[in-house]
């Protein structure tokens, strides 16, 4: 009967004609497909980069003949998470050190900006390589930058060494302060050279502003007109806290979203990261432009930035519009971990509405694969586990003790009852970046000393000052 579902639902290939595999995994599958199946003892295999079986084990072992086997029916085998707003450097060798009770902004411009200021190539390559790292043991598979990069190349780098999947924004800002900034012009010509030299099938870029109140009109329009002309997305921070609200009418005498639609700035290639604060003609305008909103809970949580009063990020999918999860940095939200932003985003969701029939973990779990694929415009390639897809592939290992016995629903028991910590092996385009819980290629004792020395030196040349609220024997 699941083999029949699984042709029906166009995932499994019959049992007549062989393909050729070069791994078959073993596991219950949750597809992600259109029919969102699920198949216990089922196996999914791959050929180079690419998926070309997926159904009920006995299937697919007897099509793929002669491929690898790993795994076992115990298994769950997931598509790769998607994590729609990261930023890799700057707060990743000060990770957790900005304290959580400062006044709003002061982390950004007290902490964030002199860290970012003073930040080498090696730094960025170091600090890319430990956020990417620690995304691919959580199963984070495609990580989309948050636009404050200074050296691409070397994060680029960083990508390619660890073999995830990247789209990486670079500094563009038109105010008269700050890390990197320029004029309109400077500013696009780097984005311009950054789409470029960075086009790759794993590591690609995007266009990408700092946002907030900190870009002029000029700089706004251009971008958003460079993403449209290179048939490429913009993302750029707007609304987390009620600031930009106040900023924008005082500037503009209208709402931030208002503003920028009546620029032409939104449409299908914007990206919002956050866009918390917004009031209900702003998330009409987020519906019928057809852009996306990227939401990052834990950020807005640990920044106290008013996420469960103005959770629109429901409303946004209630109304059939685009959105994909974030974890934002790791001074806000900290852990690079998509299952804990899934839970939490479905909690709040419940919460907030006062009704928990509105939004579960199946939901959930679809922002952080094939809906957040969609909204970020590459579920063509990953997203679910699907023949043809791009293999992209988690395996959470459930022998470990949060899992038995195993629930009756695999969706419930991983996102309310399991996190990151449960991956066992990932595979991005083919090849295998996790295996048994170890990022393939990291020296972790040598990186971790490479990161104390950098994060030191960091510290020192930004001119910030640390310091822990409780007394520490010295
Ligand atoms: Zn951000």
């Amino acid at each position: 009967m699941v083999g029949e579902q699984a042709r029906q639902a166009g995932v499994g290939t019959g049992v007549d004609t062989g393909v050729d595999a070069d791994l078959v995994i073993l596991g219950e599958v949750l597809t992600m497909d259109p029919e969102r199946l699920i198949i216990p003892d089922g196996a999914v295999a791959v050929l180079g980069e690419k998926i070309v079986a997926v159904g009920p084990a006995s299937e697919v072992l007897t099509q793929a003949k002669g491929a690898a086997v790993t795994g076992s029916r115990d298994d769950l085998v997931v598509p790769g998470y998607i994590n729609g707003h990261q930023h890799l450097t700057g707060d990743r060798l000060i990770q957790s050190s900005i304290p959580d009770s400062l006044a709003p902004g002061e982390s950004i411009f007290s902490w964030v900006l002199p860290v970012h200021a003073v930040h080498s190539p090696d730094d960025d390559e170091l600090s890319a390589t430990l956020t990417l790292a620690e995304s691919l043991r959580n199963g984070v598979t495609s990580t989309f930058e948050a636009g404050t990069v200074a050296h691409p190349l070397r994060v680029a780098a960083a990508a390619e060494k660890l073999g995830a999947r990247l789209t990486i924004g670079t500094w563009g800002w038109d105010v008269k302060d700050g890390p990197y900034t320029g004029t309109v012009d400077e500013v696009i010509g780097r984005q311009r050279d950054l789409l470029s030299r960075i086009n790759g099938p794993l590591v690609s870029s995007w266009v990408s502003l700092v946002g907030h109140d900190l870009m002029s009109d000029e700089l706004a329009v251009a971008a958003s007109g460079l993403a449209r002309d290179q048939d490429t997305k913009l993302t750029f921070h707007i609304s987390p806290s009620p600031g930009d609200v106040e900023s924008y009418l005082t500037r503009t005498g209208v709402r931030p979203l208002v503003h920028l639609e009546r620029l032409g700035v939104l449409g299908r290639h914007c990206v919002l990261a956050h866009a918390v604060h917004l009031d209900d003609q702003e998330v009409e305008l987020i519906l019928t432009s057809g852009s996306t909103v990227v939401s990052c809970p834990w950020a807005y949580l640990r920044l106290g930035q008013g996420i469960s009063r103005e959770f629109r990020h429901l409303q946004i999918w209630q109304g059939g519009g685009r959105l994909a999860l974030g974890c934002d940095s790791e001074n806000a939200g900290d852990s690079v971990d998509g299952l804990r932003v899934a839970a939490l985003f479905t909690g709040l969701a419940k919460d907030c509405a006062l009704d928990p029939t509105v939004f579960g973990t199946h939901e959930g779990l679809e922002l952080l694969t094939i809906k957040g694929a969609e909204a970020l415009g590459v579920s063509d390639r990953v997203g679910s586990i699907e023949v043809g897809k791009q293999a992209d592939l988690v395996v959470h290992d459930r022998s470990g003790v949060s899992w038995p016995p195993h629930g009756l629903d695999p969706v419930l028991q991983l996102v309310w009852g399991n996190d990151g910590r449960s991956v066992r092996d990932v595979l991005v385009a083919g090849r295998t970046v996790v295996h048994n819980g170890v990022v393939v290629g990291l020296d972790l004792p040598s990186i971790t000393s490479e990161a104390a020395s950098a994060s030191r030196d960091l510290i020192a040349r930004s001119g910030i000052r640390p310091t822990s609220q409780w007394p520490k024997l010295s």
